[in-house]
């Protein structure tokens, strides 16, 4: 069985400002616009073997993106076999917590999509205590992009995966799931993980870096938090298939080298995790 816990669907370009296309083309390889166009035959066909999949949009006023909550549901319901759609808040912005409701109750949307450092606020700030309390009420998951980004105005701050550690202290029955590894945080990551039984990680979109993948990995295997990683993509930035090629390439690159292996019985059970069990979803 394979989850993509991470996955995203929305309308390119409409849902993006000009200035985010602008500072994301600036990064990217030849300072090309990114196509972040998504289709869910697109998403198939580079996801052979994937059961089941969480897709969200996005709501980060600040740096320039907004996927209504709508827009999410209808992707949804195009396969509700197969897809589990989460809704998204910005907090930072009036009517957020009418969304929370209307999403989860009316729309029937399973989990929430946070971007704190994309919309400026802090996971742990007493403003969002209400955010915390429905998603433990109601048992949601909430799943938050940390590490890093190329928009300029996004406080790196924010992201850091520390400001976590409160917020599973006064909640923690919540399920947190902190994206790419926190990725370049991933030694913080990896202690917030480790210290809170229902905090955990995804591994999306981070095979691109493999040396710095396999230097993260290795601080997971040395702390003893490799059941506390879950599998995702994070399409359209990249698809599950590459996803898992890019996990086996990683012992590889040590051939010829005394360096420690990553132990391939636990990159196997990562990418066949049972995640929507552990979730409740
Ligand atoms: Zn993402």
């Amino acid at each position: 069985m394979i989850i993509d816990i991470h996955s995203h669907t929305w309308l390119y370009p409409d849902h993006f400002t000009e200035q985010f296309r602008q500072q994301a083309a600036q990064i990217a390889k030849a300072n090309q616009e990114l196509d972040l166009t998504v289709t869910y035959e697109a998403y198939r066909a580079g996801a052979q073997n994937c059961d089941k999949t969480i897709v969200f949009g996005g709501k980060a006023r600040l740096s320039g993106l907004w996927v209504d909550d709508h827009y999410v549901a209808a992707y949804v319901a195009a396969h509700p076999d197969k897809l589990i759609g989460f809704l998204s808040l910005d907090p930072t912005q009036d009517g957020w917590e009418r969304e929370m409701a209307y999403g989860h109750q009316q729309l029937g949307l399973q989990g929430i999509k946070l971007l704190s450092m994309y919309a400026g606020f802090y996971p742990h700030d007493e403003r969002l205590d209400p955010l915390w309390r429905y998603a433990t009420e109601h048992r949601l998951p909430v799943l938050l992009h940390t590490g890093t980004t190329f928009v300029a105005q996004a406080p790196l701050d924010c992201t850091l995966p520390r400001h976590l550690d409160p917020v599973a202290t006064r909640f923690p029955d919540v399920k947190i799931i902190m994206a790419h590894l926190s990725h370049p945080y991933e030694g913080e990551c990896a202690v917030v993980i480790r210290k809170h039984p229902n905090v955990y990680a995804d591994i999306s979109a981070i095979h691109y870096r493999p040396f710095q993948l396999y230097h993260s990995l290795m601080l997971v295997q040395e702390y003893g938090v490799w059941h506390k990683l879950f599998f995702g993509s994070d399409y359209p930035f990249t698809t599950i298939d590459a996803s898992i090629e890019g996990l086996y390439a990683l012992n590889k690159m040590l051939d010829g080298t005394a360096l420690p292996r990553l132990d391939e019985s636990q990159i196997d059970a990562l990418i066949n995790r049972d995640s929507l069990a552990i979730l409740e979803l």
